[in-house]
């Protein structure tokens, strides 16, 4: 049997024709149709503009810059989450302190975000910037996080990077913070093989990414520099390939979400196994049908899945180990952290693919309820 992954990349059909165009044309690096038809696509899905970069953690770069992070500031960040998150924030000499999760949602807890602004406000040291961490395809609940940092005057930077496509009281994720950073690596719900988009309010903060994006050179044919620049930019060919995929981006939505649906009813007389959250205020894309095992009820441990699955060659994944746990950023100060350990311990991430086909998800499915058949003495 082959191996079922955890999440591959899924061309759409028009895809390696703009690949083509590109080669066709010659505009093979970093300047091309390709980009700007890429850009303005997802500008206007955004409703904001936006500049494509080589990869999220990239924009994630970027962005923190754009926001005046920098040597000895704090900013704010979700504990559970991707380390590519956090590490732009040292990028720039600046320290990461970290936020639990609500257990409602699984994302930054808006309450211990009120918390730690209050207390650094009581300091007279408020953090330079909060990175709000969009989990697997859902949005925080942003409304009382966005209140929270306006109450202080500190700017927020969404990672969206795996939230493509979700949405917020009817509005995209990514088009709330200052700024914010999406992902195109190979396993997110739409890809360039690898790159990423950074969106921000104003036009000149997104002009300013792009020209840092291209080793901040100044106007003119000598080679002169003022600003210090990266070499960032995403190339015309991986555009065209986001170009087709932007067109997909819905189907695979629906794809992603129908996947983790027949999870959740595979599994509804199981008790101790439940979908995470789908909270009422936006779309779930359920980019990753996450699983949360209650190891009483189920009578097995998120552990004996995940050995099972990967005896018979499926990939599966604990959820995100938070950053507190992390040997990088153990000393880092963090509010509270006892939601983000738990749900690493007990939560799963199933293969989530868009193309995953039926026959492939009943066998994962069946090799979940035979562990747990199993685990009960069964
Ligand atoms: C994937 C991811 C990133 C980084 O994106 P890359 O394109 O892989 O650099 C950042 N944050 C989160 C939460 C991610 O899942």
């Amino acid at each position: 049997m082959p191996r079922i992954y955890l999440s591959v990349p899924h061309m759409g059909e028009s895809e390696a024709r703009y690949v083509a165009d590109a080669f066709a044309s010659n505009w093979l690096s970093t300047v091309g149709p390709n980009l700007d038809a890429f850009e303005r696509a997802f500008s206007e899905r955004l409703g904001r503009p936006a500049v494509a970069l080589g990869s999220g953690t990239a924009a994630m770069h970027l962005g923190l810059r754009l926001l005046g992070v920098g040597l000895g500031d704090e900013v704010l960040v979700s504990d559970l989450t991707f380390v590519a998150s956090v590490n732009p924030i040292r990028y720039l000499g600046a320290e990461p302190a970290f936020i639990d999760s609500d257990r409602a949602t699984w994302m930054m807890s808006p309450a211990l975000l009120a918390e730690a602004l209050e207390d650094r406000a009581r300091r007279g040291r408020l953090p330079r910037a909060v990175v709000v961490v969009h989990l697997y395809g859902q949005c925080a609940d942003l409304d009382p996080i966005l209140d929270a940092c306006r109450r202080h005057d500190v700017p927020v930077l969404e990672d969206a990077a795996e939230a493509l496509g979700a949405t917020y009281k009817g509005r995209p994720a990514g088009s709330f913070g200052a700024v914010s950073a999406f992902s195109f690596n190979g396993n997110k719900i739409i890809t360039t093989t690898g790159g990423g988009m950074l969106v921000a309010e104003r036009q000149d903060q997104v002009d300013r990414a792009r020209f840092w994006s291209t080793q901040a050179r100044d106007p003119g044919v000598a080679y002169s520099h003022t600003d210090m620049g990266y070499n960032y930019r995403l190339s015309n060919v991986l555009a065209g390939i986001g170009r087709g995929q932007l067109q997909v981006l819905d189907e695979r939505v629906r794809q992603r979400r129908a996947v983790a649906f027949r999870y959740r009813d595979a599994f509804a007389d199981l008790p101790g196994l439940e979908l995470m959250p789908q909270a009422p205020y936006g779309l779930h894309t359920n980019w990753l049908s996450c699983f949360l095992v209650d190891e009483e009820r189920l009578g097995a441990t998120r552990d004996q899945l995940l050995a099972a699955l990967a005896a018979e060659d499926v990939e599966a994944r604990p959820v995100w180990k938070p950053m507190h746990l992390q040997p990088l950023y153990r000393e880092c100060a963090c509010q509270g952290g006892e939601v983000a350990a738990d749900l690493y311990r007990r939560g799963i991430c199933l293969p989530s693919s868009s193309s995953l086909s039926s026959p492939e998800q009943d066998r994962v499915i069946d090799l979940v309820r035979r562990a747990v058949r199993h685990a009960n003495g069964q």
